[in-house]
């Protein structure tokens, strides 16, 4: 059972205006997780809904999702595989590339992030899906292990900008608040 009301995660998300560019609504989750209820309530939905799916790991993308992601590997008794910008992991990695609006991106995990588990299953976490370029970027390099990526999840998923089409082609993707805009 889920206790929370929706309402409340979303007026506990900060909005701000032109940051960090012109045009940019950032939303800001620090809001939410200092909140003890809503960061709470929050798992609590994300676990529900994951618990008797037999998931192996979860894999968080960072920043943000390592705060989701990391708090629901806890919650649920599951491993933790951070997935990190290019650079910043300190052992051998595998590695995605993904476009921006200027240039490329590219995210990494360790090869050895999914240990010695056979065909493991795993769900994606990110605090929000815009483009979705990071979160199919991630479910590739999740694939590439050989892991199954049997959901992406979101806190927010802000619809304007297309990214859950771009994503469903690679898996499915549960988003807790759906934002019409971007
Ligand atoms: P994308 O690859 O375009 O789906 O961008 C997703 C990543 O960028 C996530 O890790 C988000 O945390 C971050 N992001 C993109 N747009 C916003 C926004 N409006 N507010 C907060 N974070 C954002």
């Amino acid at each position: 059972m889920n206790t929370i009301d929706k309402q409340k995660i979303a007026d506990s998300i900060r909005a701000i205006p032109d940051y960090p560019k012109p045009d940019i609504i950032f939303r800001d989750i620090t809001t939410l997780i200092g909140n003890a209820e809503v960061f709470n309530g929050v798992i609590e939905i994300l676990k529900n809904r994951y618990m008797d799916k037999k998931i192996d790991f979860i894999a968080g993308i960072e920043a943000r999702g390592f705060i989701f992601g990391s708090a629901l590997a806890f919650a649920m008794g599951v491993g933790f595989v951070p997935i990190r910008k290019k650079g910043k992991l300190p052992f051998t990695t595998v590695s995605e590339k993904y476009s921006l609006e200027y240039g490329f991106d590219e995210v990494e995990m360790h090869i050895d992030a999914f240990r010695e588990v056979k065909n493991p299953k795993v769900v994606l976490v990110d605090d929000l899906i815009a483009t979705g370029g990071t979160a199919e970027a991630s479910v590739k390099l999740i694939e590439s292990m050989g892991a199954e990526c049997v959901e992406a999840a979101f806190i927010i998923n802000l619809k304007g900008l297309q990214g859950e089409k771009k994503l469903l082609s690679h898996t499915k993707v549960f988003s807790i608040l759906d934002y019409e805009g971007k």
